[in-house]
């Protein structure tokens, strides 16, 4: 990883300063597509932003925003309630789609991306997103199954430390531009004015032309929204009737635990009421375990996650091969409560935005999570771009709300259903893996091959309808 921030900062100095990651141009073909900003109806170029959005969070969603609101030269601040930006978390796998965004919003953060992904162990396996098996003692050798890839040709597999991610992200990312310990308690909006006013745990208070809230799933910022835009029973995260373990280890590990045969290259386990996966992080070094565990009761316990005793996990995990159950052991034994938002009538309210999870967090079944989060974070810095006087800026959320909503809350829903499939309870595929890998092989087509371009072209039209003529003023 210092190997990639120091990359970094010879190409951009210590940390990159605005002028020197914000060209004035919005062309940034992408490294590895055709695909490239240029609107096929030419763009203003983006002028010296008239507006300063806070940006509430630092994770993937807010970071990525922030990269982009620095491509388009809209003004922001982001506000953190930790005292530092994160380091932990687990693997993160993105596809095509979220490569391309990223490479959209910046080509360098792209290339960044290749220095600290990997793919499968398997040079041939470039384009499996995953081997299916069965989660049962043998993995299903009994009933004659051999692993089976899914993938498509569109797709190469690639998968990341959260971490890694995140430092590659705060590296574009100039100081002055973060403010930690900053817990959002409060959003006020004068919309007549232009003007909100945040307000943070410490007592202080921040004023800016907007607010995006990028502060995840158990966010503040989504009651700010959808509260008052007449949606309250909406604002709460619904529990997904699933927990996880999660955990990292060696490789070595993973093959000594696994074997060589299933080690190495990314695999989902799949029996009644569970789903394992395992895929290769940090140059192939280490071994990403997710495991999840359906169940028909909400979830009791007051936080959303909290540790068990080991044998927890083996009782979770009763009718699977013991290489995985160990595997999983080498977990902290801490379950964590899949939470998503299901149902989101808007992402908008006057001067509020959401992105990110906290806009349509999901179940993890389609890994696309985070690649929705920058995917937003393109979209929205792009038209924020456009953006020439505040009393456009609801006319940019709604073009926003537009383009993205309808996306991303398919993935919400749609990632539930895959839950249900790999869990062998969708009644038209039950435990037959054969109807399963079929369906895996075209159920990710329309995120991993989705036309970003068309999507900012479409943003900015809607936009201009919105705008023609001073319609907002
Ligand atoms: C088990 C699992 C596996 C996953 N695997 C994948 C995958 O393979 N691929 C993929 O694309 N996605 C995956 N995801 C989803 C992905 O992790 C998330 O979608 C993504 O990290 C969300 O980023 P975010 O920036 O929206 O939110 P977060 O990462 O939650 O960041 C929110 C930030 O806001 C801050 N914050 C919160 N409240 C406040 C406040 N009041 N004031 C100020 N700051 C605040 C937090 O401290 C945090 O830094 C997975 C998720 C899970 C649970």
């Amino acid at each position: 990883m210092g190997v990639v921030l120091s990359r970094l900062r010879r190409v951009f100095g210590r940390r990159a300063s605005l002028q020197e990651i914000a060209p004035k141009t919005s062309t940034t073909p992408d490294a590895k597509s055709s695909e490239s900003v240029q609107s096929s109806t030419p763009e203003p170029t983006p002028s010296p932003s008239p507006i300063h959005i806070a940006i509430i969070g630092s994770g993937i969603g807010g970071l990525s925003l922030g990269v982009g609101c620095l491509r388009n030269n809209v003004s922001f601040t982001i506000y953190e309630s930790a005292a530092q930006y994160s380091v932990i978390g687990a693997g993160v796998g993105l596809g095509p789609n979220a490569l391309r965004a990223m490479a959209m919003i910046s080509p360098e953060l792209r290339a960044a991306y290749d220095t600290i992904s990997s793919g499968n162990l398997s040079e041939e396996k470039l384009h499996v997103a995953m081997e299916a098996m069965y989660a049962e003692p043998g993995f299903g050798e009994s009933r004659g199954w051999t692993p089976q890839p899914f993938g498509a040709e569109c797709y190469e597999r690639t998968s990341a430390h959260r971490r890694d991610l995140l430092n590659i992200l705060t590296a574009h990312i100039p100081d002055n531009a973060v403010q930690f310990n900053k817990r959002v308690t409060d959003i006020q909006q004068f919309p007549n004015e232009g003007r909100c006013v945040v307000s943070f745990s410490d007592g202080t208070t921040a004023t800016c032309t907007a607010v995006i809230g990028c502060d995840g799933v158990k966010g503040a910022s989504r009651g700010f929204v959808l509260g008052p835009a007449g949606f309250p029973e909406e604002v709460a995260p619904v529990f997904a009737g699933k927990y996880c373990y999660r955990s990292i280890v060696p490789m070595e590990t993973a093959t000594a635990v696994l074997g060589a045969e299933y080690a190495g290259d990314a695999k989902c386990f799949n029996g009644p009421g569970v789903n394992i996966m395992t895929y290769p992080i940090s140059s192939g070094t280490e071994c990403n375990i997710v495991a999840c565990k359906f169940v028909d009761e909400p979830w009791k316990h007051p936080q959303w996650t909290h540790r068990v005793p080991i044998e927890t996990i083996r009782t979770d995990f009763p009718n699977v091969d013991d290489r995985l159950v160990k595997l999983i052991q080498c977990a902290e034994p801490v379950q964590w409560a899949l939470h998503h938002h299901i149902q989101t009538s808007t992402y908008h309210h006057g001067l509020l935005c959401l992105l990110g999870d906290s806009a349509h967090a999901t179940t993890p079944h389609q890994a696309s999570g985070a690649g929705m989060s920058i995917e937003d974070a393109l979209i929205l810095s792009h038209v924020l771009g456009r953006v020439t006087r505040w009393q456009d800026l609801e006319a940019a959320f709604a073009a926003y709300d537009a383009v993205r909503r309808p996306r991303a809350q398919k993935i919400v829903v749609t990632s539930q259903e895959l839950g249900r499939m790999y869990a062998c309870s969708d009644p038209r595929y039950g435990d037959d893996m054969g109807k399963i890998v079929e369906n895996l092989n075209v159920r990710f087509l329309w995120i991993w091959e989705h036309d970003l371009k068309a999507d900012m072209d479409t943003v900015c039209k809607l936009f201009r309808e919105k705008t023609a003529n001073g319609k907002n003023t």
